[in-house]
């Protein structure tokens, strides 16, 4: 099934205060930016971990439009060593990046932005990716093509259905807790193979090999038994990505970042055959 193309993101008709702070990739990162990189530092490893450790209620969803939009004042810029694009501040400016970004994908326009010598050499210093993105392992859709991003604009964490584990969920909380990131978005995708052999696991109770059973046993719960055949594979993969979304959004640290405007965490679905990615609310 194939979503309607209007559904795209869905930023334009959303209003947010703009907020006028340039931290551009080429921004020179402070001292206090490359202490709060390193994992080095006592007090932010234990706050790592008390992002991990909180019960995740499931269930909670996140409303983009509903969150106001703050700059952290962890952020404050330098000046810039080198030209470059605006870095998005906001869970909003980030998903217009992304958005923005697919467009110029799907219509064979794209930018490759920060790539340049420049880029890569202010990036030896720091980064300050504005998304995680959260995606399936598969060879399609690997997310700094499918937004048109380039070095230091994501972080990218991969797993066979968008599946979570302890090591997913730290890698995730990485970004906002570590480094502000004011985005995390689910990115499921037409024609999974991970979520198509758990849904066919499920209905033959056939054990898979290895460490897959494990994959299709998390994402079983998010089977949709309403369909049959190919629509119950395709609504499941909307379901699993909301189910990944509550999770991550009731993450008691990610939680806190959300209720004061600095976090959005949005489901998403990347089309194979049009390319496009829109949202799943
Ligand atoms: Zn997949």
């Amino acid at each position: 099934m194939i979503r309607q193309p209007e559904r795209l993101l869905e930023v334009s008709s959303v209003r947010f205060p703009a907020v006028n702070v340039d931290r551009s990739v080429g921004a020179k990162p402070t001292a206090s930016a490359h202490k709060r990189f390193s994992l080095a530092a006592p007090a932010r490893r234990a706050l790592l971990r008390a992002g991990l450790t909180g019960a995740a209620a499931l269930g909670a969803t996140t409303a983009l439009g509903a969150a106001p939009a703050s700059a952290s004042p962890h952020n404050t810029p330098t000046a810039p060593t080198t030209p470059s694009r605006r870095r998005p501040e906001t869970p909003y400016e980030a998903l217009r990046e992304l958005a923005a970004g697919n467009r110029r994908w799907r219509t064979f326009c794209e930018r490759h932005p920060d790539e340049s010598p420049a880029v890569r050499q202010s990036l030896t210093s720091g980064q300050h990716p504005f998304a995680v993105v959260l995606g399936c392992i598969d060879s399609r859709v690997p997310p700094e093509l499918v937004f048109d991003q380039g070095l230091g604009d994501l972080f990218t964490v991969r797993s066979a259905g968008e599946v979570l584990d302890e090591a997913v969920l730290g890698s995730i909380a990485y970004g906002p807790l570590e480094l502000d990131t004011p985005l995390i978005m689910v990115l499921g995708h037409q024609s999974c193979g991970a979520v198509t052999a758990a849904v066919e696991a499920d209905e033959s109770g056939e054990r898979l090999p290895a460490h897959i059973q494990y994959l299709a046993d998390q994402i079983a719960p998010n089977i949709d038994h309403t369909k049959e055949g190919a629509a119950r594979i395709d609504a499941t993969i909307d379901a699993n990505v909301r189910a990944i979304r509550s999770r991550l959004a009731a993450e008691p640290d990610l939680a806190a970042r959300i209720a004061d405007g600095r976090l959005a965490v949005v489901g998403a679905r990347y089309e194979l055959t049009t390319q496009r990615v829109h949202r799943i609310c």
